[in-house]
């Protein structure tokens, strides 16, 4: 981001605190991997933490009026966790479930203590913040897990992969391990989410898309999977009932013929036309796909508007002046 752009976001023509309203509409903020981050960086703490700001100073603007939800991916934490056990054989491995569970943890507290710092600068003092461990429920016979196919963790030399014991499959970056990404089918403390957010507390919740357990009598099973966290937003998003799914990204929206001379950042666009262009094939698996299908899948469930926008953009796309507004 530039100087300038930067500035005008850090800016605080500040209103005072305002009274609550008790019915303010309920937005719900899926934050991408690039909120903490960015491709181009080593991934420090302290550059996360620097890059987390920027969503996080207009969500907290955003909090005086809208009820907030936040969650957020996991990808290059889950990834790092990877390869530090894998470097290591002096303490037994983990499982994936465990890794997931670490990372709401970790990011968990990032987004909470920046946001609460973001909160106190901007006087907002009225303002509750719970991060919460989140489980989502997936079908054990989702065919997913016949064909993992979503790649997690180090890039691995053809050598390395002999030696291991899960399925791995060739990527553009090299070798991967493969999991399988099953369909978020409810999320597990949904009523607890929704009792939190109609108190007006700000929820920090489906880190990494939730992790992934089935369901047997009244117990839940840990699975080896990751689930999509726009697609577990968008479950979230229709089990809670929220006004506004947003997803925070690297991009200005969703594009039509992506990285071609002919491609067209879409703004206001109908479900009817993304459902169109969604056939076409404009929008790729693992990246702006799940987005897309995310926000058709809360529009159809009774939603009001999805948005796809950058993180330097949230406040304006909000307004209604950035980013992909789909609606029905
Ligand atoms: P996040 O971590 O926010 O989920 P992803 O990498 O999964 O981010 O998805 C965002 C990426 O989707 C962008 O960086 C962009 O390169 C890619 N992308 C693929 N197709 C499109 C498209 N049609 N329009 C916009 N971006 C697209
Ligand atoms: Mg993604």
């Amino acid at each position: 981001m530039n100087e300038e752009a930067r500035d005008f976001l850090f800016s605080t023509s500040e209103k005072p605190n305002t009274i609550i309203n008790p019915d303010k509409p309920r937005l719900l903020v899926a934050l991408g991997g690039n909120a903490l981050i960015d491709k181009e960086q080593e991934g420090t703490i302290a550059q996360q933490f620097e890059n987390l700001k920027v969503p996080i100073l207009q969500l907290a603007r955003l909090s005086r009026d809208y009820k907030l939800i936040i969650t957020h991916g996991n990808g290059p934490q889950v990834g790092n966790l990877l390869l530090q056990q894998e470097s290591c054989d002096q303490v037994p491995r983990l499982p994936l479930e465990i890794l997931v569970a670490q990372t709401q943890g970790q990011i968990g507290y990032m987004i909470e203590s920046t946001l609460d710092s973001e909160l106190m600068r901007l006087g907002i003092i009225d303002k509750q913040i719970v991060c919460l461990i989140t489980y989502v429920v997936v079908d054990e016979n989702d065919p997913a897990f016949f064909q993992p196919s979503k790649p997690i963790g180090p890039i691995y030399t053809k050598e390395q992969i002999g030696r291991l014991n899960h399925p791995v499959r060739m990527t553009a970056k090299g070798y991967r391990r493969v999991v399988a990404s099953p369909q978020p089918k409810t999320i597990v403390e949904k009523h607890e989410i929704k009792s939190l957010v109609d108190m007006d507390y700000i929820v920090i919740c489906g880190g990494g898309g939730g992790i992934p357990v089935t369901r047997g009598g009244r117990r839940f099973y840990g699975m080896n999977a990751v689930i999509d966290k726009d697609l577990a937003s968008a479950k979230l998003a229709e089990e809670v009932g929220v006004d506004i799914l947003l997803m925070a990204t690297n991009v200005e929206g969703a594009a039509i013929n992506y990285g071609k001379n002919t491609q067209q950042i879409l703004h206001q666009v109908k479900l009817s036309e993304i459902e169109q262009y969604q056939k076409e094939g404009h929008f790729p698996p693992g990246s702006m796909g799940p987005k897309i299908e995310a926000g058709l899948r809360f529009l159809r469930g009774g939603g009001g508007r999805s948005i796809i926008t950058s993180t330097i953009t949230i406040e304006e796309a909000v307004a209604g002046r950035a980013g992909t507004i789909i609606t029905r």
